[in-house]
């Protein structure tokens, strides 16, 4: 029996290409490569390396911009945030700090620095990093512990509409690619965490962790 890896409950076989076989959870609706078909970390760099190309970094600050945009309308002051998974340049990082906020940046590869694991921020972007995820639940919990009550959670995946197009999907022809989510993904992680999804369209999931208050509303 294979457990699926986002929520431990019981995975069933669902489709065979050319290389990989995947798996489909039922509960949390993550359609999972065989942990057995991962790539080693020195292949996954090579792979990773040819996609972190000039064009990649456009398509990361037009992510990250309006994001800044978005929450700043929200929450006045000077914003603290988490870049995870895909590093941004030094010219796009200096506009965001001139604006008056501070983006840190983990990158499993290039900029693995564990101590940023020790403290909170206001939001973490997630710009194509989830469909790399090979323990889709361990690395929810840490972007859930990384996240201050109240704060903002962007992601950037394709999101599966349709498991019967599963098979044509050039989405998961990519080796690097070994989770994918539906829209009923994040309704599950939002219901069976302290999170609440404002928003999961296409390309674009926003959510936000539960503040305190909004814990005691629940509680009284
Ligand atoms: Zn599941």
């Amino acid at each position: 029996m294979i457990k699926c890896p986002l929520c431990r409950y019981r995975a069933e076989f669902f489709l065979q290409d050319k290389k990989r076989a995947f798996y489909r959870c039922d509960q949390c609706g993550l359609v999972f490569a065989n942990p057995q078909s991962h790539l080693m970390p020195a292949a996954q760099l090579q792979r990773y390396g040819r996609a972190n190309k000039a064009s990649k970094q456009k398509q990361l600050i037009q992510f990250i911009k309006p994001l800044l945009s978005q929450i700043s309308a929200q929450q006045s002051g000077s914003l603290t945030g988490l870049n995870f998974g895909r590093v941004l340049d030094k010219a796009s990082l200096d506009k965001i700090e001139h604006a008056g906020h501070r983006l840190y940046q983990y990158d499993p590869f290039v900029k693995a620095n564990q101590q940023l694991f020790n403290q909170q921020y206001d939001f973490i972007c997630c710009y194509r990093v989830l469909e790399h995820f090979q323990q889709p639940g361990k690395e929810w919990q840490l972007l859930s512990k990384l996240l201050k009550p109240g704060g903002w959670l962007a992601i950037s995946t394709s999101l599966m509409t349709d498991l019967n197009h599963f098979s044509k999907w050039h989405f998961k022809n990519n080796p690097t690619h070994v989770s994918f989510y539906q829209q009923q993904t994040f309704e599950y992680l939002a219901q069976h965490s302290e999170f609440t999804l404002l928003f999961a369209a296409k390309e674009l999931v926003l959510m936000q962790k539960t503040s305190k208050s909004d814990i005691k509303r629940i509680l009284i």
